[in-house]
C-alpha cells in the first residue's frame, strides 16, 4: 500500500494537517509518500516547505523516499494537459466576472456556469489570437460522455457512484500552468499511490479525480476519508482560524507522543 501526504506550504502545519498525515501513514506506514504542492509560488514559499517537513519529522511521521516537489515538474502538467486537450475550453473569465455571473441564488450549483464554454469557435480563436487571458477548463459532461460510468472505493463504505455533477474545473490555471486537479491526478498515479486519505472536506473533489484517471489511462486509487480536527469553538481548524500551529505547541513544550496519542483517541 501507498499513500501519501500532499500540503501546499503556504504556512506552517497545525494540528488538522497533522492528522491528516498521521491518518496516512498509519494505513501504510512503509509505503508514506509526501508531496509538496507548491504550484502557486505567490502563495508558496520554500521556508514553509521546509518548516512542514521538520514538523513532520519532529512528530515522528517518516516518510518513504524523496519529496516530490511539485514546482519541478511542470512538464509532467502540461503533457498531461497536452493529452486532455479534446476535454479542454479556454475560459476567459476573471474571478470577479464569474462571481457576477453567480449572483443568482446559491446552493448546490457549479462554481462555474459554463459561460465561456458557449463561445462560438470563431469567438474562441479571436479571443486566443488577441492575447487574452485565459484559463483551461474541462469541459466536463463531454469527458463524462467519453469515459462513462464512474465508480470508487471509499474504504468502510464501499463502491461509490460518482454520478452527481462535476464542475468545469480549471486545468490550468491564467497564472500558472496547472493547477491543483492536474497535479494530483496525475501524481497519485506516477507515485502509485494505491489510497488516497483526506480529510472530509475534499470528498467533493474525488469524483472529478476520478473522471481525470479515466481519461488519462490512470488506475483508480482507493479512497479513505478522515474526520477534520474541530477547534474548542467546534469549528474545523484551518489556517485562517489561527489554529495551534505544531511549531506554536512545540514551542510551548508539547511532547510529540501526547499529540500522538491524542489522534489515537480521535481516529
Ligand atoms: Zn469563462
Amino acid at each position: 500500500m501507498i499513500t501519501r501526504f500532499a500540503p501546499s506550504p503556504t504556512g506552517f502545519l497545525h494540528l488538522g494537517h497533522a492528522f491528516s498525515a498521521w491518518s496516512a501513514r498509519r494505513l501504510a506506514p512503509d509505503g508514506f509518500l509526501v508531496r509538496l504542492e507548491d504550484i502557486d509560488s505567490q502563495r508558496c514559499r520554500p521556508a514553509f516547505a521546509a518548516a512542514i517537513l521538520e514538523d513532520l519529522a519532529w512528530l515522528g511521521l517518516s516518510w518513504t523516499g524523496e519529496v516530490r516537489v511539485q514546482s519541478a515538474h511542470f512538464d509532467d502538467y502540461r503533457a498531461a494537459l497536452d493529452r486532455l486537450a479534446p476535454f479542454l475550453y479556454p475560459c476567459f473569465c476573471s474571478r470577479a466576472d464569474i462571481a457576477r455571473q453567480l449572483s443568482a441564488p446559491h446552493g448546490a450549483e457549479p462554481a462555474y456556469p459554463g459561460t465561456c464554454r458557449a463561445l462560438t469557435p470563431a469567438e474562441r480563436a479571436a479571443r486566443l489570437a488577441a492575447g487574452q487571458p485565459h484559463a483551461w477548463r474541462l469541459d466536463a459532461s463531454t469527458a463524462r460522455r467519453a469515459a462513462g460510468p464512474l465508480r470508487y472505493v471509499e474504504l468502510g463504505e464501499g463502491w461509490i457512484e460518482a454520478d452527481g455533477p462535476i464542475d468545469d474545473v480549471v486545468l490550468a490555471r491564467r497564472d500558472i500552468p496547472a493547477s491543483y486537479h492536474l497535479c494530483v491526478t496525475h501524481d497519485d498515479a506516477l507515485q502509485g499511490v494505491t489510497h488516497v486519505v483526506r480529510g472530509e472536506d475534499l470528498r467533493a473533489a474525488t469524483p472529478v479525480h476520478v473522471l481525470l484517471q479515466r481519461l488519462l489511462g490512470f488506475e483508480t486509487p482507493v479512497y479513505r476519508r478522515h474526520r477534520l480536527l474541530r477547534g474548542p469553538d467546534g469549528r474545523r481548524l484551518a489556517k485562517r482560524d489561527n489554529a495551534a500551529t505544531l511549531r506554536e505547541m512545540r514551542a510551548a513544550g508539547a511532547a510529540p507522543a501526547a499529540i500522538l496519542a491524542g489522534f489515537e483517541e480521535l481516529a
